[in-house]
């Protein structure tokens, strides 16, 4: 394989060069033995040298001074981690959705800022575009944005919907060659940055969800503007932002796919888009236990190391059950995804599980720290305040219950 030999020769070469085929075809013995394919090991010690690296020993001050890794987000785009499942002829790194979870595990193990950043560059932005783009399209929007060059974002919610995306209340209407948009979009990841926006308007509202369709609008654009940078309590070195269009006119060629398919693509992009959050949920739940057991095995009280005793023993293993199911659901829905297998339940499962994980656990990582658990001196208040956020976007965790308890019944119905 061209990357194993390129990586052991520790060249800055791309590590994506085995085939797409070889990845896939292991897959199915992967499940049973839980023991990944020579290619996805090999792109979790990249991204895990490169967390280590380039992501640990600047995470709190990115959080502190919520500044975006803009070097880092480059450097990620040279190594191929912000086009993973493109293919090589977009210039991605034609990997498929397993490498694209333990990928983004690992760098939000290092950071879950960068990782939410590396996350809606893949699934929101990038997927939508594979999956519904005209050729043309793809050439002009796809390309530069695999490389670290340009990044994109999404841009669904509303401030008078987010759970509701149906409900959406920005509107396109078609002026002789153009479309024009009017409305706000909140809470944009990576709206400050972006270089790009897939956008989500009603043409008519009059049939409600189905009235919705997707534009592709370059960034910055006249008629467009940004809204303040939102003061977050975790993931602050990602921006959040409101995009706000006031007659903004795009070329009529910029509908992606056709009138009407808006809804169905903003819910299967966030199909895919749950598995990217639940594998940063997953490398947040990694940073706090990491950091429980080191301290735990270094703390000394009663004259031995807090982890000889059973109560913080039974918290340590409770976390590490926690992390590791939800990590194996994850695998599953990704590979689901992989062998073109329905996984819009296994997704919601992932992120479910993975987020309430992630919560739990970095709370657990404070108890076991006791007050160094509480200053920012240790990185475990930060995974607290960045865990809490993977509950909310890409579908609440109350959005995943109803849509695993609708999936499973609509099973059990047929
Ligand atoms: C930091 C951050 C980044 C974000 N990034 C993006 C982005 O890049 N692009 C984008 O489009 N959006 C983004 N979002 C928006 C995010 O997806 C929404 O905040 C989320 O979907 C919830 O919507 P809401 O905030 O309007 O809450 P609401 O929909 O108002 O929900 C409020 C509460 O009611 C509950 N609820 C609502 N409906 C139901 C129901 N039917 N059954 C049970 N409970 C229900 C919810 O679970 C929640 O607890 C981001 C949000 C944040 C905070």
């Amino acid at each position: 394989m061209a990357a194993a030999s390129a990586l052991r020769a520790g060249s800055r070469a791309p590590f994506w060069r085995a085939s797409r085929s070889d990845c896939v075809s292991r897959l199915h013995t992967l499940y049973q033995t839980v023991e990944l394919p020579d290619t996805h090991q090999m792109l979790r010690q990249t991204c895990r040298d490169f967390a280590e690296k380039e992501l640990i020993p600047i995470a709190a001050r990115l959080d502190k001074e919520h500044r975006f890794p803009e070097i880092q987000v480059k450097k990620m785009g040279q190594l191929g981690l912000l086009a993973i499942d493109v293919p090589e002829k977009y210039e991605g790194a034609g990997l498929d959705y397993l490498a694209y979870s333990i990928a983004v595990e690992e760098i939000s193990r290092g950071c879950a800022s960068t990782g939410v950043i590396m996350s809606v560059n893949n699934s929101l932005y990038l997927g939508p575009l594979l999956a519904f783009a005209s050729e043309e399209q793809k050439q002009q929007w796809i390309k530069p944005f695999c490389r670290g060059d340009k990044i994109g974002c999404f841009a669904l919610s509303e401030p008078g919907n987010g759970s509701d995306a149906g409900a959406a209340s920005t509107v396109a209407k078609q002026d002789g060659s153009d479309w024009i948009l009017n409305g706000t979009k909140a809470w944009i990841t990576n709206a400050w940055e972006a270089s790009a926006a897939v956008v989500f308007a009603t043409t008519d509202k009059s049939v409600k969800h189905k009235g919705i369709s997707a534009f592709l609008v370059p960034m910055p654009t006249p008629g467009l503007s940004l809204g303040k940078k939102e003061d977050k309590l975790g993931i602050r070195a990602s921006s959040t932002s409101n995009l706000i269009f006031e007659d903004c006119r795009i070329p009529k060629d910029n509908l992606l796919r056709e009138l009407g398919l808006g809804f169905k693509i903003a819910m299967q992009t966030l199909d895919s888009g749950r598995i990217g959050i639940a594998s940063q949920a997953l490398g947040i739940a990694q940073a706090a236990l990491d950091c429980a057991v080191d301290y735990a095995e270094k703390r000394h009280a009663f004259g031995s190391p807090i982890s000889s005793l059973q109560a913080i023993q039974f918290k340590l293993a409770d976390m590490s059950l926690a992390l590791e199911s939800a990590r194996l659901l994850t695998w599953k829905a990704a590979m689901l995804k992989d062998n073109k297998k329905p996984y819009t339940k296994e997704a919601a499962m992932a992120k479910l599980a993975a987020s309430e994980a992630a919560t739990a656990i970095s709370h657990q990582a404070i108890q076991i720290l006791g007050g160094m658990g509480y200053v920012t001196e240790m990185p475990a208040e930060r995974h607290y305040r960045d865990a809490r956020i993977t509950e909310i976007y890409e579908g609440t965790s109350e959005i995943q219950r109803l849509v695993i308890a609708n999936q499973l019944l609509k099973e059990y119905r047929s």
